[in-house]
């Protein structure tokens, strides 16, 4: 089996995802700080991915290896799981199933954990929700299980869009309390059930850099008064994304942290 070696993360070589398929890649695995791409020959690749090693590897599937080794994640009143340990979900618990698969968001990064602790924290009842880089769908579906009357998820990435939508049904969300859509902040966001783009509640997973650039969008599409919830943020940035939101007005600024990774909330 032929596997190339990227050194990085899906998040850290995230601008280098699409070389790797155009250049044939048949599969991606982010594991140890290192992505490994599947590759059925050898094959020239652009520059900016040229760091990496190609290695010939026995036979081994790994796809089982990681699935077994999968457990559920607890993230406040949620429980997230892949659809074969939905009966490890602790009564009382809201069961959030998610298909591990090539959209970034099964519960097991540290990011995507605090965001839906931070979801879980609200009452979400009859709220509107707007997920900003919603990956595998994860966090629009724990705001509708949580009750929220509808949650959209945008991504700039198309093929989070089908992967999100399945694993929304999967979950049993109606299409009418999640929906998902290529796209960013910026862009039209359909109108049909928030007209005027401007959500209850706020969450993004996406970097420090990006929530900076972001901060002037996320105070157009929040009501006032409304919690924003940011994370995706190394710790060492965390000074970068303080002064955007107090240069946008935010108020209420809170801060939590897991290893390397922070989550932010404020209030509009
Ligand atoms: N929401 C999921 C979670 O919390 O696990 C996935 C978060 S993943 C770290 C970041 C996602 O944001 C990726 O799917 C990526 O394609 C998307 N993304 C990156 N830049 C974006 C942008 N400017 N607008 C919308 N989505 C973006």
């Amino acid at each position: 089996m032929l596997v190339y070696h990227l050194p990085g993360t899906f998040e850290t070589r995230e601008a280098h995802l699409d070389l790797l398929w155009e250049a044939g890649a048949t599969g991606l695995e982010e594991r140890a700080g290192l992505i490994r791409a599947y590759f059925d020959e050898q094959t020239d690749l652009p520059a900016d991915i040229r760091d990496g090693e190609w290695r010939d590897e026995a036979d081994q599937d790994w796809q089982a290896e990681f699935k077994a080794n999968l457990r559920p994640v607890q993230a406040g009143r949620v429980t997230i799981v892949p659809p074969w340990l939905r009966a490890e979900v602790p009564a009382g618990q809201v069961p959030l199933i998610i298909e591990p698969g090539m959209a970034f968001g099964t519960g097991h990064h540290a990011t995507t954990r605090m965001a839906v602790e931070a979801l879980s924290a609200l009452n979400l009842d009859g709220q509107t929700v707007l997920d900003v880089g919603t990956g595998s769908g994860v966090l629009a579906i724990a705001a509708a299980l949580l009750d929220a009357r509808y949650a959209l998820g945008v991504d700039i990435d198309p093929i989070t869009i089908p992967i999100a939508t399945e694993n929304a049904e999967q979950n049993g969300v109606p299409a009418g309390r999640a929906a998902f859509m290529v796209g960013t902040l910026g862009d039209d966001l359909p109108g049909d059930v928030v007209a005027d783009g401007v959500f209850d509640v706020l969450v993004a997973n996406l970097y420090a850099e990006l929530h900076d650039l972001l901060s002037g969008s996320y105070v157009g599409h929040l009501r006032a008064g409304g919690p924003l919830i940011l994370t995706g943020i190394l710790t060492s940035k965390l000074p970068l994304v303080h002064e955007a939101l107090d240069r946008e007005g935010f108020t209420d600024v809170q801060v939590r942290t897991d290893g390397d990774w922070a989550l932010v909330t404020a209030r509009n």
